[in-house]
């Protein structure tokens, strides 16, 4: 059973089209159901795969064009129709925080839940989230107004438990998680058992970045170095590239460059122009310079990390 995996809810860029939705997917670690950017429809989206309305607790917006965030008065004021109860934070800029905090407040009066806004510093790498299992640390994108992707990564992995080892130096149950955090066993006559013998590696950490919107820059490289799934734009293929640096965006070729340099395992491209009419030709760019795996991201898609 998965407990950190991500679902897209709609990859295309600019308006909503009747084959794409505009930018939004849910991240979901264990009880966190967290939105990365949530454009126009994107309630809609997430009762079309069932996901909760209730658990969302944290929403991450990339940056302030419309097909990244319109879809949050509908879907704050929704909450609160449902009586959703708790803690909802919306990280975004100052400037977003300026403009969307009056609207929020007109348009849902009477809130069932707290809403609590996070201001993202568009510079440097922040972290915006942390509970100790999951660090969510923000970074800089290079588009035409300020941009930030978003990195998901597990932190503090356990070690864990050798059973027949542990029964067999009789480790007390309260002992059990200083254990797994890596402590040495002490026995009653003062010889220490150390931890290696009590315990197998730690399951690898997982790791997910979100890249949209931005021109190809190496320093993006650099920020979502060696993650699982990277998803990163490609609003073109090549026969668009005139059209992307000029307007901010990527072509499916830069975006598996930027894969290839991070060591990631897997690229899902996403953020359609609505030119694209085939992602098949997007992931065949892609592949010519990216070994790993290329997925053409489509909405409902679901892809488990851990
Ligand atoms: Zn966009």
């Amino acid at each position: 059973m998965s407990y950190f995996n991500v679902t897209i809810l709609g990859c295309s860029s600019a308006a909503p089209t009747t084959r794409h939705n505009p930018s939004a997917q849910l991240v979901a670690y264990r009880r966190h159901n967290m939105l990365v950017d949530c454009g126009e429809g994107t309630q809609l989206q997430l009762r079309r795969y069932g996901i909760s309305f209730a658990r969302i607790d944290h929403i991450f917006i990339s940056h302030l064009h419309g097909d990244h965030f319109l879809g949050l008065p509908g879907l704050l004021s929704t909450l609160s129709l449902h009586n959703v109860e708790g803690d909802v934070t919306v990280h975004t800029f100052a400037e977003g925080v300026a403009m969307l905090r009056p609207l929020i407040d007109a348009v849902c009066r009477e809130r069932s839940y707290k809403l609590h806004w996070d201001v993202v510093d568009p510079h440097g790498t922040n972290v915006v989230m942390d509970d100790g299992a999951l660090r969510v640390s923000s970074f800089p994108l290079y588009h035409r107004v300020p941009c930030v992707g978003y990195r998901f990564e597990e932190v503090n992995k356990r070690r864990h438990i050798d059973r027949e080892s542990c029964d067999f130096y009789n480790v007390p149950h309260y002992l059990m998680n200083d254990i797994k955090d890596g402590a040495d066993l002490v026995l009653p006559d003062g010889r220490i058992v150390p931890n290696e013998r009590l315990t197998t590696a730690p399951t690898p950490a997982a790791s997910y970045a979100y890249c949209s919107d931005t021109v190809k820059d190496m320093r993006v490289a650099e920020c979502v170095k060696g993650v699982d799934i990277l998803y990163h734009e490609a609003t073109y293929g090549d026969e668009g590239a005139h059209k992307a640096g000029p307007r901010g965006h990527s072509t499916a070729r830069e975006a598996a460059e930027i894969a290839r340099a991070a060591g990631a395992g897997t690229l899902v491209l996403g953020h359609y122009s609505q030119s694209v009419l085939d992602e098949s030709v997007l992931v065949r760019e892609a592949s010519e310079v990216f070994d790993g795996n290329v997925v053409a991201a489509n909405e409902g898609m679901k892809f488990d990390l851990a």
